[in-house]
């Protein structure tokens, strides 16, 4: 598993951009009205700032997401590259690295997950490292992602599906040591559950955002 989205793959998304290659299609539609996204309006540019991490060094890097409008409702939406996780600086590479790194491993420690075979990230201007509560918290956004991934499946028999896959993932053991309440068992499982998951999540990608972060594309300067 890659530890990070590479300055190539944000160039290569900036590119796009600035060829309009960005297009609303692969949104799901309007939350608020239902309507198409199909027929979804350029609006505007953002600037995002990404952390990269690239032979160990934390580097900040922005690029621009481009924002599109429901020309019906008015309710604007941000399109998110694949390496972008809803208010999350890290790129996805790396909250799947690090947490993966945890949550497979049922000896690992916070303090050892931040350590790779390499060192450990640190920030490139104040030499700052990687820090095991971020890894702990990204457990958390991860487990979200995947109860949402789960109510946005369309039919029920996929809902089941989904369902069966962490049901026999809750039977696999999980060390007593990784965990000091129920709740956190139950989050360290579901984030198990959201690396079985796999492929299949990825296409719903912008659905599942939409449903956890309803509020958070909704522009209320329209
Ligand atoms: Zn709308």
């Amino acid at each position: 598993m890659p530890l990070s989205a590479t300055m190539e793959d944000i160039k290569a998304y900036m590119e796009k951009v600035d060829k309009n290659e960005i297009t609303p299609f692969n949104l799901p539609d309007c939350p608020r009205c239902h309507y198409d996204s199909h027929f979804f309006q350029f609006h505007a540019y953002r600037d995002r700032r990404f952390l990269i991490i690239a032979k160990m060094l934390v580097e900040a890097v922005f690029c621009v997401l481009v924002r599109f409008r429901c020309p019906k409702c008015g309710k604007t939406f941000t399109s998110y590259p694949n390496f972008a996780i809803p208010y999350k600086q890290y790129t996805r590479q790396t909250i799947e690295s690090f947490s993966s790194s945890y949550v497979e491993d049922n000896q690992k420690t916070y303090e050892e997950a931040v350590m790779t075979d390499e060192g450990t990230p640190e920030h490139s201007n104040t030499g700052q490292v990687l820090a095991p509560s971020s890894i702990h918290r990204w457990i958390f956004t991860l487990a979200n992602l995947i109860m949402a991934y789960q109510e946005a499946l369309a039919t029920s028999h996929q809902k089941k599906q989904c369902r069966d896959l962490g049901k026999n993932l809750a039977a696999t053991l999980l060390s007593k040591n990784k965990y000091r309440t129920d709740h956190r068992k139950e989050c360290l499982l579901r984030c198990r559950w959201f690396f079985a998951a796999g492929d299949s999540f990825k296409n719903q990608f912008h659905r599942v955002c939409n449903k956890i972060w309803p509020h958070l594309q909704y522009d209320t300067s329209r």
